[in-house]
């Protein structure tokens, strides 16, 4: 997700921002540096057995005395008729991998979250025209992005409305949007629609391994401890009030110390 940012304005030490792509790139020079050893798999399965770790994946085996899992989190889905069928076909919850296929058309955002208002704003440089959809009259992002959007003179809002279908042909043409104070129901013509409706962990891999909460992050004290003895957690897939990158990366701060002092005593 990270990568995938298009403008980062709220990292300590970047008054001027950077993209999501740049900062991530310096992460990754910094700890090079600092000499981490990066492997690029994909990893299928956890296992413990109360000593060591057992991972699996990409064809190979590691085993680890400590693990921190930092899976991050991925864009729900709504659930609306037409959102899967036209997902790749004018549906869309990545504004910088598809945004430059909307250049000069009609775009419908979902969502009133930091998320949507950074995306609209992003897609508002491309776009002939974004149309926020929220559920309700006042967004839920933070004073900076709703300032910049409410500058946009081809950012439109539709208040108090919901998303009922997506439909076309080949590709997306049309939404319909339902208002939820008098029930009206209207169709709008777009060709991209744009779901940003909260972000979903990517604990697949730990379910039934940690305890979760409701929304399926991993439940984790101040430390980044989770229900198992040696395993730690941090960023997006734990259960956090906040998912920004600064948050992220203090709880990856913590989760080494917490993963030092275990191996220490361990
Ligand atoms: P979010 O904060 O959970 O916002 C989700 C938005 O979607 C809300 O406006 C919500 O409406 C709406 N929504 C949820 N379910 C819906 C439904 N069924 N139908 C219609 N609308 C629905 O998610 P997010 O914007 O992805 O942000 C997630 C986290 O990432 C937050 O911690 C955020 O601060 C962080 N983030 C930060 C930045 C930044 O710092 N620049 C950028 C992106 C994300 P209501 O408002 O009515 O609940």
């Amino acid at each position: 997700m990270g990568a995938a940012t298009d403008w980062v304005a709220n990292y300590p030490g970047f008054p001027d921002g950077l993209s999501g792509f740049d900062l991530v790139e310096r992460f990754r020079l910094q700890a090079d540096r600092a000499g981490l050893m990066f492997i690029t798999a994909h990893i299928d399965q956890i296992r413990s057995n109360e000593i060591l770790f057992h991972l699996e994946g990409s064809g190979e085996r590691w085993v680890a005395r400590s693990v921190i899992v930092a899976t991050g989190a991925y864009p729900a889905r709504l659930g609306v008729p037409g959102e899967s069928e036209y997902r790749g076909r004018g549906v869309s919850y990545c504004a910088t991998c598809d945004g430059p296929f909307f250049r000069g058309k009609e775009i419908a955002v979902i969502g009133g979250g930091d998320s949507a208002i950074q995306e609209a704003i992003y897609l508002s440089n491309l776009a002939l025209r974004v149309t926020v959809v929220h559920r309700r009259a006042l967004l839920r992002a933070n004073q900076a992005l709703q300032k910049i959007a409410f500058a946009r003179p081809n950012i439109v809002f539709r208040w108090d409305t919901i998303l009922v279908d997506i439909s076309g042909g080949e590709n997306v043409t049309t939404v319909h949007l339902k208002s939820v104070t008098d029930g009206r129901v209207e169709s709008l013509d777009v060709q991209g629609v744009f779901l940003y409706v909260g972000l979903k962990p990517n604990s697949e891999l730990v379910a039934g391994f940690v305890d979760l909460d409701s929304q399926y992050a991993i439940i984790t004290d101040p430390l980044m401890h989770t229900s198992v003895a040696g395993l730690f957690a941090a960023g997006d897939i734990r259960n956090t009030p906040l998912r920004q990158f600064v948050t992220a990366c203090a709880d990856g701060a913590v989760a080494a110390q917490s993963a030092l002092h275990y191996l220490e005593r361990n």
